[in-house]
């Protein structure tokens, strides 16, 4: 089995029936591109910018994080890198960026909620984002969006520094993909409306799970309710998907979700076009999604979607599949 994988280390990641799909690696440093590449990423589908936050005595520099946002892009010789702009906040402290106590860290002052707070920093972010574009092909994506007024303020914020780079002369890729996370509810019930802005969706099922079942990701004792084959869970991944196609978008998804051997199938079944996960997990995916025919993946999860009332009947459905 093993020695299958390696073979698949160059190959393209097709269904049975030959449906392209792309499977990318989340990281969490640019050295972390080694990793990707030698389990054959065919992109980087999260890269996780907290590093240069949390591993630094003050906020990074602009040259700073333009050092490490090019070395991830030239890393991956053209291949796409999503670059997920701060995510601070929640159970991430820094400690020469206090922020107040609360009672629901989770539910408060985070993510994009601070950058749209402290635009110092996110200036700071998106200024060096855009100089790296010009070495490679970076997407920008912004965490924890809400609402549609969030992810317009935000990319309204990135316009302006762009229009400032340009007007200074500095190079800059005119290709810049700039998209969301997905993974609040509320924005995944209007996905159609914020598919007209986002270039692309990227969900996270780490904190939409979470967040949908008002179960916190790091508590044991509620740990039972965080359940990705859920159908209300596939329902609203359905809703995204079908948003963003409808608006001529894709959508990747780099929660533990996307390298999940049972939820695979039901996500080639749903349309999914990007899968992002732990490097290691990239060459017995590609082995799984060789097996999967597109039309009958897409029954099943339709099935799972219309049909399930619990968890068990939708692992049920996918294990009866002779994989
Ligand atoms: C997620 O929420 O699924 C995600 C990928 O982001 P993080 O785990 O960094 O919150
Ligand atoms: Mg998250």
């Amino acid at each position: 089995q093993k020695a299958e994988w390696k073979q698949l280390k160059s190959a393209a990641s097709v269904t049975a029936d030959g449906k392209k799909l792309i499977l990318g690696a989340n990281i969490g440093t640019p050295k972390d591109v080694v990793g990707a590449n030698d389990n054959g990423a065919e992109a980087v589908g999260l890269f996780r910018s907290e590093f240069l936050y949390m591993d630094s005595s003050e906020l990074p520099t602009e040259d700073e994080q333009f050092e490490a946002y090019k070395q991830a892009v030239e890393g991956m010789n053209g291949k796409q890198v999503v670059i997920r702009t701060m995510d601070i906040g929640g159970d991430k402290e820094l400690p020469y960026l206090p922020l107040p106590d609360e009672m629901n860290p989770f539910l408060g002052y985070r993510a994009i909620r601070i950058s749209l707070k402290r635009q110092d920093i996110f200036r700071t972010q998106l200024r060096a984002l855009l100089r790296a574009s010009h070495y490679g092909k970076l997407a920008i994506m912004f965490p924890m969006i809400a609402t549609v007024k969030e992810f317009k303020a935000a990319k309204a914020v990135y316009e302006e520094e762009r229009t400032k780079l340009i007007k200074a002369g500095v190079p800059v890729a005119d290709d810049v993909e700039v998209g969301m996370m997905m993974e609040i509810p509320a924005a995944a019930m209007i996905a159609d409306k914020l598919a007209k802005y986002a270039d692309f969706f990227s969900i996270g099922t780490n904190d939409l799970i979470q967040y949908s079942m008002a179960a916190d990701r790091g508590n044991e004792r509620v740990s039972y309710l965080y359940q990705p084959y859920n159908p209300s869970i596939l329902r609203l991944i359905k809703n995204v998907i079908d948003a963003s196609h409808a608006e001529g978008k894709w959508t990747g998804m780099c929660g533990e979700m996307a390298g999940d051997q049972i939820a695979v199938p039901l996500l080639v079944g749903l349309g999914l076009d990007e899968f992002s996960m732990s490097a290691t997990s990239i060459l017995k995916t590609r082995s799984l999604m060789k097996k999967l025919n597109t039309a009958e993946m897409k029954q099943l999860a339709e099935k799972a979607v219309t049909e399930c009332e619990t968890t068990e009947e939708v692992v049920a459905l996918v294990k009866k599949l002779s994989l």
